[in-house]
């Protein structure tokens, strides 16, 4: 297990992007569209880790509510797993939540599934696997 990304959720890409650029000292390596999740995404490489920049494509999406209610800021944490299936297995047995306990395809080439904030200390935790 690594930290693989965190994820920031933005108002505007646009902004976003051009002060991230500055604050890294590099520009994005990609940008990409999720559509079944109605976000936009922005990744930087940092050494190991990434970071995620999320926009809302729609307001009525998962990252457009949690702009609306919290704000910019940061949204997630992603741990980065060999064997997702492995890891819900045993996460569940641990006791822990998720929100949906079915891995689905996030961006960067992804499988993701997200553990349920209320049993992570109100973190919202990703795991994520290579895809095949
Ligand atoms: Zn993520």
């Amino acid at each position: 297990m690594k930290i693989e990304h965190i994820g920031i959720a933005v108002n505007s890409l646009e902004n976003s992007d051009d002060l991230f650029a500055r604050l890294l000292g590099r520009s994005n390596y990609k940008r990409e569209s999720v559509e079944r999740e109605g976000v936009t995404t922005s990744f930087y490489k940092i050494g190991e880790s990434k970071i995620e920049l999320l926009e809302a494509a729609k307001p009525e999406s998962p990252i457009g509510k949690f702009l609306d209610k919290k704000g910019e800021g940061i949204h997630h944490i992603a741990f980065g797993v060999e064997n997702i299936q492995n890891e819900i297995e045993r996460l569940k047995k641990e006791g822990f939540a998720f929100i949906s306990e079915e891995p689905k395809e996030g961006a960067d080439n992804k499988l993701v599934v997200f553990l349920h904030p209320k049993s992570t200390n109100g973190v919202l935790v990703e795991l994520c696997q290579e895809k095949p």
